[in-house]
């Protein structure tokens, strides 16, 4: 790229409705691998304040109208647009120094994220705008007051500020949640690589498929954007620990205890087992790994493995086989087929990482590859931001503090020997807490004793050896179904989780009061609340006419010893407590032979159902089955099935309906409870 730094676009905003660039002068952004300019960048004079309330006043209202599985759908649409325009942005990915397969985890690994919200979103998530969190809890003996605890989600705004390594899943792995959760969100790209998120903003405003005020996005400065936090919003954080201690700080976070998520340096750690010797397929595993990880993206990833800890016994090997690798990466501009590894963001980087290299030289020895001399296939190693793969070797780490402290945001991973197990955890632990850790072993003892000791400082451990080499989603990789996030130094904060991260985005609220009452908040009947029975069988009535509490009280059926014997002869489960009677008065729950507790349901089946064909399309199994009191010869089983929830799909002629079954004897003591799943139609065919 050969223009002039005059002739560059400027990035802009899009704030309340409108692309804006700021009044001010623009900071160029260069490319990584040229040094050519690619845009300038600015946000003076945009309005923030009223940012926020554009959010507040269009965007959360729009999307709390909407169902969980509406907002899904959205999510659904959204990646698959991304997905169909992919190419766009890997054009424009390369100058933020990452190859082809940098570009696959940013912009294809981000989109995987929103299309994985959208699909879990629909699975684990009711068709509803409430969340029920949990089991009711009754509080009273008489069923007269409960308590359920509920999520809504917050009214106010998240405001995503974001690192420069990933412009793209950087923005959507925190963009999915919250919108799934029904909040609007402002994000602050890192300014380094904001051109390329504003690239696929402009696409996402563009397709139309959020709701006006669902997403805004500030290239440059927050300005006084944070001053005016409240209660109902929520900041998260990625960057250095510096920066996100400083926001953390924020006068307006502090004042209105502002939810703050911080996601900061870590100092990752790889850990070869005391099994892994150099003939095994773990050791092997073992180096390329830490290859990998120290070569994707340059080692600007949060999770790249900072420290490989490996057995004394073993430390030459592994030296030698990861320089000898590291020795064939070739660097250059990221354009260039050949090229496995590109320069980093910026010279700025540069700088900063032949810094940390310089902190940690002063407790290890620089083992392969010069700082100061990158060796190129392509590129300017000029005005690009190039430097080789670094590896050091600490030999005597007690007592060391900068292999531990010292993040170097680039290709740069410290090799450190272990004496025991113990010595092995406590250097990963030295970390101060991290986002993940790897194991390399392939003994039990050892993956269990280990991840016993790293699991309170991490995020996440990930175990690899020979079984998993090719299923294995790797070290560096965080998945939409798994935290991310780590303790202490790695900011305290925590990400995706599948649905978890969705709450982080909601209130969490006790309600207490009557059964009936919480039922009619939640949507979801619960024990003590009304039922109501009437001459039409609920399995008659399809999802246009089925109410929450529509019951049915059945007749009751009296078991015999020839029904369990039948039972017990025709499924073959003779099981002694069932057909031997001193048998089964030894056993301490039982006073003689016992009905089988699948007969139990299987006679609540014959009570319950309504044969003739109608909107009841399936049942599709039971949750929660309990036997709860043991049902003799001569017991005379009657059941209540009541309609507990009902959950229409959003893209299908039918919906799920769970029913609470409370099955009793004569006594009136619950003998089994559980929650029986039909498949029911919206309406009935005629
Ligand atoms: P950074 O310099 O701390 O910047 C992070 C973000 O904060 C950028 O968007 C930056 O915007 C913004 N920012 C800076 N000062 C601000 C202020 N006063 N008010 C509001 N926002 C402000 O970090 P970085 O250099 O982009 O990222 C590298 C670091 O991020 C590394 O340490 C890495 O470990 C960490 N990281 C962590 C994770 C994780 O998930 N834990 C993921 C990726 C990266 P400008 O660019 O406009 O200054």
């Amino acid at each position: 790229m050969s223009a002039s730094l005059s002739a560059s676009p400027r990035v802009e905003s899009y704030a309340c409705g409108h692309w804006l660039s700021g009044s001010g002068e623009g900071k160029p952004l260069l490319d990584a691998a040229t040094g050519a300019p690619v845009a300038q960048i600015d946000s003076t004079g945009l309005d923030f304040k009223g940012m926020l309330d554009y959010a507040r006043t269009r965007g959360g209202p729009q999307l709390r109208a909407m169902s969980f599985h509406q907002r899904a759908l959205l999510l659904k649409t959204l990646g698959q647009m991304l997905m169909a325009d992919k190419e766009v942005f890997y054009a424009h990915s390369s100058a933020t120094g990452a190859t082809r397969t940098d570009s696959w985890i940013d912009i294809e690994g981000g989109i995987s994220t929103l299309l994985s919200y959208g699909s879990k979103g629909r699975r684990d998530l009711p068709n509803t705008r409430l969340l029920i969190d949990g089991s009711p809890e009754p509080l009273s003996k008489d069923s007269t007051f409960s308590a359920q605890h509920i999520l809504t989600p917050l009214e106010g705004v998240a405001i995503h500020i974001n690192a420069f390594n990933f412009p793209c899943w950087g923005m959507l792995e925190k963009l999915a949640p919250t919108l799934l959760a029904g909040m609007p969100a402002i994000i602050k790209p890192a300014s380094q690589t904001a051109y390329l998120t504003e690239l696929m903003v402009r696409r996402i405003i563009e397709s139309g498929i959020l709701p006006d005020g669902a997403l805004q996005l500030i290239c440059g400065s927050v300005g006084d954007l944070l001053d005016h936090v409240t209660a109902q919003d929520v900041v998260t954080f990625t960057g250095s620990a510096t920066t996100g201690q400083m926001l953390r700080v924020h006068p307006a976070i502090i004042r209105h205890s502002t939810r703050f998520t911080m996601e900061a340096d870590s100092l990752n750690a790889a850990v070869l087992g005391i099994d892994a010797t150099p003939d095994t397929v773990e050791f092997d595993l073992f180096v390329r790994e830490v290859v990998r990880e120290m070569t994707v993206k340059a080692g600007q990833k949060c999770t790249a493995i900072r420290r490989v800890i490996v057995p004394r016994q073993q430390a030459d090997a592994v030296a030698s086989a990861i320089c000898a690798k590291l020795s064939r990466v070739k660097v250059g501009n990221p354009t260039d087929d050949q090229v496995r590894m590109g320069p980093l963001a910026s010279r700025d980087q540069v700088r900063e990482v032949k810094d940390c290299v310089a902190q940690l030289r002063a407790e290890a020895e620089l083992i392969c590859g010069d700082p100061d001399n990158p060796q190129l296939v392509s590129g300017d190693v000029e005005a690009g931001a190039f430097i080789n793969p670094v590896l050091l070797y600490c030999d005597q780490p007690a007592g060391r503090e900068a292999i531990h402290a010292v993040e170097a945001f680039g290709p740069v991973s410290t090799i450190v020997p272990y004496e025991s197990v113990d010595d092995a955890i406590d250097q990963a632990r030295r970390g101060g807490g991290s986002l993940v850790a790897s194991v390399f072993t392939n003994n039990g003892e050892f993956a269990r004793d280990v991840v016993a000791g790293l699991a309170p400082w991490h995020g996440r451990v990930m175990l690899g050896n020979r079984l998993s080499a090719k299923s294995s989603t790797g070290h560096g990789s965080p998945l939409p179904m798994l935290v991310h996030g780590g303790p202490g130094r790695a900011g305290g904060g925590e990400e995706l989780g599948g649905i978890r991260g969705v709450k982080h985005y909601m209130q969490r609220t006790a309600v207490q009061g009557t059964p009936g009452l919480l039922t009619s908040v939640t949507g979801q009947w619960m024990t003590g609340a009304p039922q109501s029975v009437s001459s039409e069988h609920p399995f008659r009535k399809s999802l246009a006419t089925l109410e929450v509490g529509d019951a049915v009280l059945t007749d009751a059926r009296t078991v015999t010893l020839e029904d369990i014997e039948h039972f017990a002869t025709f499924t073959g489960d003779t099981f002694y407590a069932h057909m031997d009677a001193e048998a089964a008065k030894a056993n301490p729950f039982f006073d003689g032979r016992v009905a089988h507790g699948y007969l139990v349901v299987s006679f609540a089946a014959g009570l319950f159902v309504d044969p003739a064909p109608g909107p009841v399309l399936a049942n599709y199994g039971v949750d929660n089955l309990r036997f709860l009191t043991p049902v003799y010869p001569g017991d005379a089983l009657q059941l209540s099935l009541t309609c507990k929830a009902i959950n229409p799909r959003e893209t299908e002629e039918h919906g799920e309906v769970r029913w609470d079954c409370t099955v009793t004897n004569q006594d009136a003591a619950v003998v089994a409870q559980y929650d029986v799943l039909t498949l029911v139609a919206k309406h009935t065919s005629e």
